[in-house]
């Protein structure tokens, strides 16, 4: 079965007596260790679409179930929980703490899991050498590239083992040497099995996926459905 699916979810922004329906009711299969990037013009609900997703919002309708668990009801300690067990996050802003070392902002969601000092430093360093910066590991934010900085918060997606990596626009602030860099990672990330969700409005990188899902209008005009029905056109 899926690792994600939506179903008919709608969310509904409220604003005085104006009503947006920011998606209108979506469905969508994503299976594990697909790489799927979501696309679609400024205002079509990506971003709705993301936040409803990475379990940072619920939807105003429908049903959302994330590994076999009806999510779209959760208030928000279980979605926290949610998150933190499941969903590994990389965003445009990079989100690293600037007074951390590399290693101290990997190890982060660690803390959050409640595991222990030294298997918390061991998974990190880990993480930087499965990103290729093993040896930044003492090095702050502010001495790396962007490139770098991206790679770091890759490395804090994955201390976790999540079941889902979510980026959000993860090349946006990144020249196209740095994006080619991150890209890479992410082709490797993907042939050994994860799941990629990948957020974006250039084609470049949504060409790099295996799916395209097209948003327009808070719908799924193209793309919908698993691996078996992934036609493009
Ligand atoms: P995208 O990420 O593709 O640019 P969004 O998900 O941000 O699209 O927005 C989809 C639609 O929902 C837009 O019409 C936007 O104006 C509206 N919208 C998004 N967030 C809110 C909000 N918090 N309150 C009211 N309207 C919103
Ligand atoms: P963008 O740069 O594409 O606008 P943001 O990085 O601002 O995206 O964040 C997208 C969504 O994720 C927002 O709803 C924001 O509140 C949420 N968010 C941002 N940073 C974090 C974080 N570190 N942990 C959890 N949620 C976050």
């Amino acid at each position: 079965s899926a690792l994600l699916e939506l179903d008919e979810v709608r969310k509904i922004y409220t604003t005085g007596s104006v009503e947006v329906a920011a998606l209108a009711g979506v469905d969508l299969q994503v299976h594990e260790g697909e790489y799927v990037a979501v696309i679609g013009p400024s205002g079509s609900g990506k971003s709705t679409l993301m936040n409803i997703v990475g379990c940072l919002d619920v939807p105003t309708d429908g049903t959302y179930r994330l590994a076999g668990e009806d999510v779209s009801t959760l208030d928000e300690a279980r979605l926290a929980d949610v998150r933190n067990r499941l969903i590994g996050f990389v965003f445009q802003q990079f989100n690293l703490l600037p007074s951390l070392s590399a290693w101290r902002n990997v190890e982060l969601p660690l803390v959050y899991a409640g595991v222990s000092r030294d298997e918390r430093r061991a998974r990190a360093v880990a993480a930087l050498e499965r990103v290729g910066l093993g040896d930044r590991a003492e090095h702050r934010p502010s001495e790396l590239s962007g490139g770098q900085q991206q790679r770091v918060a890759v490395a804090r997606a994955l201390v976790t083992d999540p079941a889902m990596v979510l980026a959000d626009e993860p090349t946006g602030n990144l020249d196209s040497r740095s994006t080619a860099d991150v890209l890479a990672l992410f082709d490797e990330l993907s042939a050994m099995g994860r799941t990629i969700v990948l957020i974006t409005h250039e084609h470049e990188v949504a060409e790099r996926a295996h799916r395209r899902i097209v948003v327009r209008d808070g719908r799924v005009v193209e793309g919908n459905g698993g691996p078996g029905n992934s036609a493009d056109s």
